[in-house]
């Protein structure tokens, strides 16, 4: 038997079978989680399964379907066999029970916040997250009736102190975008599971490569795809992986996972999924109805990246070590915040949760601030100018002129985002052709 046979590939959009999975090497599940060749023709690729709809075999597999009875294709709003290879890999790379795919990255976290909320309720949040992030919570949610309360998660005791009943999650990026900040996820871990709520970790910044939420204690993992995972800046797409070990039983915070869904003729989903109860609900109840779905097409291409993910990621950190080690020696060059370097204050707990690598992603400071940013960012040849990371090409951004823009003045520099703060996501080409552009156009600043 192949290797492609033994690694649970996916033949309907229910997550793969635990006791049959092996403890396969993180490049190997890369490779291989989720598909096999086509049984009919062979085909190795997965294929792009650019269909809306799925046949029927007759009016009761119909019905069965409909209520949840028997697992199938109905329709590619919920499901769809390319983006359920997609789902079944990241699941697996991130040692997950079950996973739904979206969009982008924005639309996961709304996937999962729709999933665990109702209006009224509130969550506790870092306040140094990706910027748009905190446009969403901050501004968009409130709409919903979700009130967020930002704290510095440099201290975990800050989200207990922001704790209140009404709090259903804690949710935080373990490697902050775009700071350099590494959080202490398992002693946040401990105050979500303390005070019976979950804990969701925004891990695009360091990928399942780098590090693995569940193994620390969070609930909930989510994914821009747009960034790492797919690798290459040419696809958007999300995801949201559930670790398995939920207990819904404990308390009666989430009444949509526990309470019969009226929907599904009185079905229970924490009771009737068990371990993987969240990634139904998030599927066929938020997904069936706020559609934010990936498309095969947007599915294949992360699953093409997906596969060089651990090479990839190596070499991203390999790299972005040596740009950081040679910006902190630079005279233009104030400070570098990068936990591969034993002047930052996450140093610690990057040898803790991140021991192959830091990242790629990281800010400096630049002698003259703002003006001196957007000049540095002009004579930059190499290095292209753009609000995305996780690209194989190395890109430089302006956190201050473009993300971070709609925030006040206050929340930019909570966010790590000052005047002079300049954000590199080093990529993977040779690092003696990265150095150099740096060094010529801050030459020039
Ligand atoms: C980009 C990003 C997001 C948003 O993802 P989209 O795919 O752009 O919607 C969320 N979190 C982090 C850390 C990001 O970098």
């Amino acid at each position: 038997m192949s290797v492609r046979n033994n690694i649970d590939s996916v033949d309907s959009n229910v997550p793969g079978d635990e006791s049959k999975k092996k403890q396969y090497g993180m490049s190997t599940i890369a490779i291989h989680a989720g598909s096999r060749p086509d049984p009919t023709t062979g085909a190795h690729e997965t294929p792009i399964y650019n269909t809306t709809a799925y046949a029927f075999e007759d009016s009761e597999h119909a019905s069965e379907l409909f209520n949840l009875q028997t697992f199938g294709y109905v329709y590619s709003r919920m499901t769809n066999p390319t983006v359920s290879v997609f789902e079944e890999r990241v699941a697996q790379l991130e040692g997950g029970r079950g996973a739904v795919a979206s969009a982008s990255g924005h639309a996961a976290q709304f996937l999962a916040a729709v999933t665990l909320l109702e209006a009224g309720d509130e969550f506790i949040a870092s306040r140094n997250l990706y910027g748009g992030s905190v446009t969403q919570f901050g501004q968009s949610f409130p709409k919903l009736g979700w009130k967020c309360h930002f704290v510095d998660p440099t201290d975990p005791n800050n989200f207990e102190d922001a704790m209140t009943d009404k709090v259903k999650f804690i949710f935080c990026e373990g490697v902050s975008n775009p700071g350099g900040i590494i959080l202490d996820i398992e002693q946040i871990a401990e105050i979500a599971n303390k005070h019976g709520v979950l804990l969701i970790v925004d891990n695009t910044l360091a990928s399942p490569y780098l590090m693995r939420p569940f193994e620390w204690g969070a609930d909930l993992v989510v994914h821009s795809t747009t960034k790492f995972i797919g690798g290459h800046g040419n696809t958007m797409g999300g995801i949201l992986v559930e670790s398995g070990n939920i207990d819904w039983s404990r308390n009666d915070k989430y009444p949509g996972m526990t309470k019969p869904d009226d929907a599904y003729h009185g079905l229970t989903f924490s009771e009737t999924f068990g371990d993987f109860g969240f990634t139904m609900k998030a599927r066929m109840v938020a997904l069936r109805d706020y559609g934010p779905t990936l498309n095969p097409t947007a599915a294949w291409n992360l699953l093409q990246g997906v596969e060089t993910l651990p090479l990839r990621m190596q070499r991203h950190c390999d790299n972005a070590q040596m740009v950081a080690e040679w910006l902190e020696k630079h005279p233009k060059v104030t400070w570098v915040s990068y936990p591969g370097l034993k002047s930052s204050p996450f140093y610690e707990l990057g040898q803790k949760y991140l021991p192959k690598g830091k990242g790629a992603v990281f800010t400096f400071g630049i002698k003259g601030g703002f003006d001196a940013g957007t000049k540095l960012i002009d004579c930059l040849e190499l290095h292209s100018h753009l609000a995305n990371i996780g690209d194989t090409k190395s890109l430089v951004l302006h956190p201050a002129s473009t993300t971070h823009r709609q925030l006040s003045d206050e929340q930019r520099i909570g966010a790590g985002a000052a005047p002079d703060v300049v954000r590199l996501s080093v990529g993977i080409e040779d690092v003696e052709d990265i150095i150099a552009d740096l060094d010529q156009a801050l030459a020039q600043v």
